[in-house]
């Protein structure tokens, strides 16, 4: 551990100099930087009882990325020999797997004993007159710090389930966000899930191996496409081993954070057979590659997204045996991709096998979880054993809102956001200073390969922090101009796309109730990392920079004196 400041640092007045919130990806690297490489003070809170976020809690059956493990590289780039020396045994690595890979990365940089588990921070109040925050957590300590770190994740904080009756229900109900440790056992039992977003898909899948019935309840079909997994190809590894950094700078200078070079300007610009035959190669080659790989204009030109969704249409069509179980799984009344879509192996086959039903829900609403089932406006289904709820999560801004965080003048985050989200970069917020959003709203997260989004925001705020050290200064806000700019930027944005016209989480539209606003900067991974590089170039422009509260008199009458 190297303590760069020490020296210019004055004795300490807060318990750490920065408090950060949850251990997933954006925890343990923003751990690791401001702790070993700037020598701060850090505690980590997370709920869980261990590290991993997402892949802590998800582990449901056929949990795993769709973003490349290894050549588009869902994992860390900070460490050329933690790249070198990690394998990787799939090209989409399952749960476990990406587990174990964190939990080596904790291990690997002694990370876990700076972090208290199982241990919520339930409120974080800016202190003016010191200038630093106040954390409390569910277990009744306060600590103060001069950061306060937000890794509390975007996909955190499952959907509270909108049905009556569950605690009525006699046998056993699991959320997909939640999942039991130990496992569950499906053998022989019948089983009721209800979401096919892109947990649902995966769960669904894997659970009708075993159970032996599965009722699918759907309310709007998905147009899931295959991820094409694999086993991991030693002679691909090797070439990409050899080419890290250049893979990962290609990455990273692209809308997604993922390097596809193919991408041809118009689905329109060309003749039909082209079109298939672009369709064709990217459905074949699976994952991200069939959303973003084909042509530029699919998700902004409704005409353009009419082919690729037709294409889609044509392939579950093709793929379920049944025309009228068919005709429900198929999307047909919003463009392709203005849902986040799911990735899927062998999931439309999965509709033809004797021990699966699908429930069109869209007109009937399910009500209510019964003793022994589920109950829809229109019908019961009784006799199940287990329900599982894939119904998604609060996100982007629930785990944030859930934290109780209160910034200047006693005003709450809760209240700054009652009409969505308002933050500048999606990183930082007005009247809540030293506060850093890891991935947050309005940032390009996760429409970004996202530890490569974590790495950039965790960077850019320890930048801004040795900044602040370096100068004397104390406290980073953004003015209410930028932030004002970067949200009309931000929803400019979205209006130019096909994403606002349907209700997905994406939009706020997935929790009733919900503010309706885009939560995700759509101009891409490469823009963003522009604006942001020029923001630090033209002396953190947009925010302002101070000497403030009691440290900063001390200092001054020190100086006086
Ligand atoms: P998280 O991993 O969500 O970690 C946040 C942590 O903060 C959690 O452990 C939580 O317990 C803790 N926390 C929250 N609030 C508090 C609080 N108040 N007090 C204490 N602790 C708190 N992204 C991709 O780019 N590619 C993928 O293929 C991909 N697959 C995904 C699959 C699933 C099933 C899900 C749910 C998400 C997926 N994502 C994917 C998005 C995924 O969330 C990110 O890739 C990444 O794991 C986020 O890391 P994080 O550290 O920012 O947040
Ligand atoms: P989701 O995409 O929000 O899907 C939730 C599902 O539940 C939808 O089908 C939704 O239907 C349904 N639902 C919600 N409330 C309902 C209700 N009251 N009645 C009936 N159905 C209801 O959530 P998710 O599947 O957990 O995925 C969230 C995100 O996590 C993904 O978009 C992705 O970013 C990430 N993820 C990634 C992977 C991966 O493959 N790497 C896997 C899982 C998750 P409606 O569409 O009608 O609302």
């Amino acid at each position: 551990m190297t303590d760069t400041y020490a020296d210019e640092r004055p004795a300490a007045s807060t318990d750490f100099d920065a408090i950060v919130v949850g251990a997933g990806f954006a925890g343990l690297y923003a751990l690791h930087k401001l702790r070993d490489q700037m020598g701060l003070r850090v505690r980590v809170f997370e709920a869980g009882d261990g590290i991993g976020g997402t892949w802590y809690w998800n582990r449901y059956p056929g949990a795993r990325c769709d973003i490349e493990s290894l050549h588009y590289s869902y994992s860390y780039s900070f460490s050329p020999e933690l790249q070198q020396d990690w394998e990787w045994s799939e090209k989409y690595a399952s749960q476990p797997e990406i587990l174990a890979y964190l939990s080596h990365v904790a291990d690997r940089f002694h990370l876990r004993e700076d972090i208290a588990f199982g241990t919520r921070v339930t409120s974080a109040v800016w202190d003016e007159e010191h200038a630093h925050w106040q954390v409390g957590t569910q277990h009744g300590a306060s600590v103060t710090a001069r950061y306060l770190i937000s890794a509390a994740g975007n996909l955190s904080v499952p959907k509270t389930p909108e049905f009556d009756g569950i605690d009525s229900f006699a046998g056993e109900v699991y959320l997909t966000g939640t999942w039991p440790h130990e496992g569950v056992d499906f053998t022989g039992k019948k089983v009721a899930i209800i979401g096919t977003g892109s947990s649902g898909v995966q769960a669904i899948t894997e659970i009708a191996k075993h159970a032996s019935h599965l009722t699918v309840f759907q309310r709007t079909p998905n147009y899931a496409t295959p991820l094409q997994n694999e086993p991991s190809d030693p002679n691909r590894v090797a070439a990409i081993k050899a080419n890290y950094p250049s893979v990962r700078e290609a990455s990273r200078n692209t809308r997604v954070g993922i390097p596809y070079d193919k991408v041809l300007p118009s689905a329109l610009a060309v003749t039909p057979e082209e079109r298939r035959r672009v369709f064709d190669e990217c459905w074949d080659e699976g994952g991200f590659r069939f959303f973003l790989g084909s042509f530029e204009d699919i998700l902004v030109d409704k005409a353009a997204n009419d082919t690729i969704a037709e294409y889609v249409r044509e392939r579950i069509r093709q793929r379920v045996s049944d025309p009228a179980i068919a005709e429900k799984l198929t999307p047909t009344d919003y463009p392709y991709g203005t849902k986040r879509p799911p990735y899927e192996t062998n999931y439309y086959e999965t509709f033809n096998c004797n021990n699966v039903t699908l429930v069109d829900v869209s007109g009937a609403p399910i009500t209510t979880i019964t003793e022994t089932g589920v109950r829809t406006t229109d019908a019961e289904y009784d006799d199940v054993d287990v329900v599982v709820l894939a119904t998604g999560f609060d996100a982007m801004t629930g785990p944030l809102l859930e934290m109780g965080i209160v910034g200047r003048g006693g005003r709450t985050l809760a209240d700054k956001w009652a009409d969505g989200p308002h933050t500048f970069l999606g990183l930082s917020v007005h009247g809540f200073p030293n506060l850093f959003l890891v991935t947050g709203p309005q940032s390009p997260s996760v429409l970004y390969n996202m530890p490569l989004a974590i790495e950039d925001h965790v960077d850019f705020l320890s930048d801004a922090i040795e900044h602040l050290q370096r100068n004397g200064l104390d406290t980073i806000e953004p003015t209410s101009q930028a932030e004002n700019g970067w949200v009309a930027q931000t929803n400019e944005i979205a209006q130019h796309t096909l994403l606002p016209e349907t209700d997905s989480w994406w939009m706020g539209a997935n929790i009733p109730g919900k503010p309706r606003v885009c939560m995700v900067y759509l101009g891409g991974a490469a823009v963003y990392r522009g604006i942001c590089a020029d923001v630090v170039a033209n002396n953190y422009e947009g925010f302002t920079l101070a000497a403030e509260g009691s440290a900063a008199r001390e200092r001054a009458s020190a100086h006086i004196s």
